[in-house]
């Protein structure tokens, strides 16, 4: 995508396009201190902002980009090569992006820099000249905010993308190997405190804070990613720094509090640890229970991965102009399979399922385990007509295929299945759901056949 240009600056009248310039340099020389002092203040007011910046650090390094940055927009020459200043926009959204720090809270500020800019123009200079400079002032700003957050969501998704795969790679190794060692950590952590306690009278015990310890140091490296977004995570973190910041300063000081407080102290630290431990089984019960890629039953593809992957199908297709299509799969009257002939032989049945389905599509096609006994397959580049077909060979081939459901018997069933072609809908949710209607009306029209929505 092109940037867009900068109109008004382009169509605006030379003299005044120059004299504006001229007063915007001055205001913004005049008043940059105040102007970068407010923007850091409602920056560090946000709670949001603490952890990516001290007070420090932006005083000394931070303060000093923005003013620099703030000067250098003047630079530009909407009528030259923009390429420079595109540049230091988009290097900017990059160290955003690296830095984690949200682009809403740099919108934010830049919007405040607008109005005070503004505000400080029109106090000064006759409405006219204040208006012109003004609304170069926005667009220039508006320009330099869109340079800087197209690079920065680049950089974020990159991010993305490569944690999740640094997070695929760590559901790969053995688990339970690392269940059992954290477990053990946490246990000889707590040990250790407990030994302190009772070490040497009189000598104040050396307690090693939980959050440094073996368990502290895997929890924030490695459980973070593991376990990304789980709300365990964020109780386990505030167990630990209760102990850390209220606890063991209490443990460390006993000489000072009485007997009474201190075995109350213990508790609540045990019973804390007990939580910690709990919470740990529940992280890697939960980890097990979505572990692989895969659905264990069928080896179709995990529903959790299907919108990551048609999204990206759908992008494909808007760009390349190539076609898309989905298959809805459903196995007809599947509970009374399963009430015959028992649970187990149901889930045979849905094995036989998925290897028909894999058995006529290609390799580069994605089948997923969509719900119980449900599938959906997009077929990459295959139009209409050539979806059908193939949705017809599945159906085809199911009704063909003997069904082992006992040792030496063998049932026929039947599927329907609803197709869908993408037709230009960005959303891929539609073509889902065109695929649903499609199925639903194949059960109404009497099961075991193909309609194509
Ligand atoms: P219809 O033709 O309308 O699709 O009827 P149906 O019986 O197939 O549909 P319904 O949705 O009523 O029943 C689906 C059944 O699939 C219910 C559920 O117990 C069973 N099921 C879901 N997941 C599994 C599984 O993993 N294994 C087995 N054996 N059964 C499952
Ligand atoms: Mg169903
Ligand atoms: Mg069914």
């Amino acid at each position: 995508m092109s940037p867009p240009p900068l109109n008004f600056w382009q169509s605006c009248d030379r003299n005044l396009l120059s004299s504006a310039r001229e007063t915007l340099l001055e205001v913004l020389e005049r008043d940059a201190d105040r102007l970068v002092n407010r923007f850091y203040d409602a920056f560090l007011a946000h709670e949001k902002a603490l952890p990516f910046l001290s007070h420090s650090v932006v005083h000394e390094r931070l303060s000093h980009s923005l003013r620099k940055w703030l000067l250098t927009l003047m630079e530009i020459e909407p009528d030259g090569d923009l390429s420079d200043f595109n540049d230091r926009q988009r290097r900017t959204g990059e160290v955003h992006a690296r830095i984690r720090l949200p682009m809403h809270l740099v919108l934010e500020g830049a919007s405040l820099i607008k109005t005070d800019v503004s505000k400080a123009l029109l106090a000064q200079y006759g409405n006219r000249q204040a208006a012109i400079a003004i609304v170069l002032f926005n667009e220039v700003m508006d320009y330099a905010m869109l340079q800087m957050s197209e690079a920065y969501v680049s950089g974020a998704a990159q991010r993305a993308k490569v944690e999740e795969a640094y997070r695929l790679f760590t559901l790969g190794q053995d688990v339970g190997v690392e269940r059992e060692s954290q477990r053990a950590a946490l246990m000889e952590w707590s040990q250790s405190v407990i030994f302190g306690l009772f070490g040497a009278a009189g000598s104040k015990p050396r307690i090693e804070p939980i959050s440094s310890s073996e368990f502290g140091l895997w929890f924030r490296h490695r459980a973070s990613i593991m376990f990304q977004g789980s709300l365990m995570l964020k109780n386990i973190e505030k167990d630990m720094r209760e102990i850390d910041d209220r606890l063991l300063p209490k443990i460390e000081n006993r000489d000072a509090a009485d007997g009474t407080e201190i075995a109350a102290v213990v508790a609540r630290l045990q019973s804390l640890v007990e939580e910690i431990k709990f919470l740990l089984a529940d992280l890697f019960q939960s980890l097990s229970a979505s572990a692989g890629a895969r659905d264990a039953l069928t080896n179709a593809l995990n529903r959790k991965f299907l919108p990551s992957i048609l999204g990206r199908e759908v992008s494909l297709c808007l760009q390349h102009g190539t076609p898309l299509s989905v298959l809805m799969i459903d196995v007809d009257h599947f509970k009374q399979i399963n009430d015959r002939w028992g649970h187990p032989a149901g889930d045979q049945v849905l094995r036989q399922v998925a290897e028909i389905i894999i058995e006529h599509t290609r390799a580069a096609d994605i089948v997923f385990r969509y719900g119980g006994e449900e599938f959906l397959v997009a077929l990459v580049e295959t139009d209409h007509d050539k979806a059908f077909e193939v949705a017809e060979r599945v159906r085809a081939g199911f009704m063909n295929t003997d069904l082992n459901v006992a040792d030496g018997t063998s049932i026929r069933g039947t599927i329907s299945i609803g197709v869908a072609t993408h037709r230009g809908h960005p959303d891929f949710q539609h073509l889902i759901d065109a695929a649903d209607k499609a199925l639903y009306l194949a059960k109404n029209g009497g099961r075991n056949q193909v309609i194509a929505a």
